[in-house]
């Protein structure tokens, strides 16, 4: 029965769904005027509970998604991309009506190691040899702070030990460099990743990009995640920043110093403010109850108040919404939030030696095996580069 039932589904998609087209999210589009446009009923979105109406929000601006189409141009599937793990699918169930769900993105996890002598530049000799604009990109955000690339010359060694995901064949999403060893001039330099945060070999925390806390707040009331399945509610859910309560009025903060690139709404998110910062980070407050005296365009200190907390948009009660953003990916605002340890703890560090010593006896066996490096990757050109203001 279940080779039939196989059997069926493959003729089915031979016969009714003939085109897949891949298309890129707009600057300014919505959930909600894209299922308009696309003659898809909007109770879609108006049926989804506050905290995914909020999550609708974060289809990053030039996200590649999918919409599958029958013989007729009718829309039979949708796929799209809300971070790394978590996708929005839009389909017909059995009685031909729309259905929107937020589902896994599945993926496999490789590993790799890379090792390349410096001809021209760090960047461009880890480009040539994986191909990959994802890994070198990675490998410069991974040196931030420690390593000099001015420093770095023709015949050092660099060696990468990295996690990749692959989607129906290629790569996708972002690159984890876990341990980088690079010589330069014959002197050693490691760094690892431990705790989204890198670390050199005794622990201590490689200089990174600090933010300071947007709000006085009196809890954390919703923690970052990327995806995870909701026990009670039988599914999945991401949040994408960390909610902050606070009473309405307290006084928001810029994290950093910067350029502040939005002010107004935003669907789900209420009043928002976004600032652009340097090295490709940006952040974003929502939920606000007002705008203090500010425009796009301007620059802002950190510490400067931009706005102040409130509940607008999808909101349960006064809160600050605040994401973090590098190269328009959400990340995980402690990894670059000043409580931020410099120093791991003893548990920590315990764990943190059991890492080390397991990713140096992988580089170590790579060298000492001769092994070649991976084959060259047709990259994927998943990243999302943020324009320049
Ligand atoms: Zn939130």
């Amino acid at each position: 029965m279940k080779k039939i039932l196989f059997l069926f589904f493959t003729i089915i998609q031979a016969f009714a769904a003939v085109s897949m087209e891949e298309l890129t999210w707009e600057n300014g589009d919505t959930l909600l005027k894209f299922l308009q446009r696309n003659s898809i009923p909007m109770s879609l979105y108006y049926n989804l509970d506050k905290e995914d109406q909020e999550l609708a929000s974060e289809i990053a601006y030039k996200t590649k998604y999918q919409i599958l189409k029958d013989d007729n141009n009718n829309i039979e599937q949708i796929l799209i991309p809300i971070s790394d793990d978590l996708q929005i699918h839009i389909y017909k169930d059995l009685n031909k009506q729309y259905v929107l769900n937020f589902t896994p993105i599945l993926y496999n996890k490789e590993n790799r190691i890379l090792r390349i002598n410096v001809k021209t530049s760090a960047y461009q000799d880890v480009y040539e040899e994986s191909k990959s604009a994802t890994l070198a990109r990675a490998m410069v955000r991974a040196f931030r702070g420690s390593i000099n690339f001015r420093n770095i010359q023709k015949g050092d060694e660099i060696i990468l030990y990295y996690e990749q995901k692959r989607r129906m064949g290629k790569l996708f999403g972002d690159i984890i460099i876990k341990m980088a060893r690079i010589e330069i001039n014959k002197n050693s330099q490691e760094i690892f990743y431990f705790n989204e945060n890198y670390y050199d070999k005794n622990g201590k925390e490689v200089e990174s990009f600090l933010l300071d806390k947007p709000v006085n707040y009196l809890r954390i009331s919703s923690k970052f995640s990327t995806a995870r399945y909701h026990p009670v509610l039988k599914r999945y859910r991401a949040h994408l920043g960390i909610d902050y309560a606070a009473p309405t009025g307290t006084p928001v903060k810029s994290a950093g110093n910067g350029t502040i690139i939005f002010v107004g709404t935003q669907n789900g998110y209420g009043n928002v403010v976004k600032v652009q910062h340097a090295s490709g980070y940006t952040t974003l407050y929502a939920h606000l109850s007002r705008f203090a005296k500010i425009k796009k365009g301007q620059k802002v200190k950190q510490g400067q108040v931009i706005a102040y907390v409130g509940s607008t948009g999808m909101s349960t009660g006064p809160h600050l919404h605040f994401g973090v953003y590098l190269n328009n990916k959400a990340i995980n605002p402690n990894s670059v939030i000043k409580i931020a340890k410099t120093q791991l703890n003893k548990k920590d560090l315990d764990e943190f030696k059991k890492v080390v010593n397991a990713h140096e006896k992988k580089i170590n066996l790579f060298i000492q095996d001769n092994k070649e490096n991976p084959p060259k990757e047709e990259d994927f050109e998943n990243y999302i580069e943020l324009d320049s203001i």
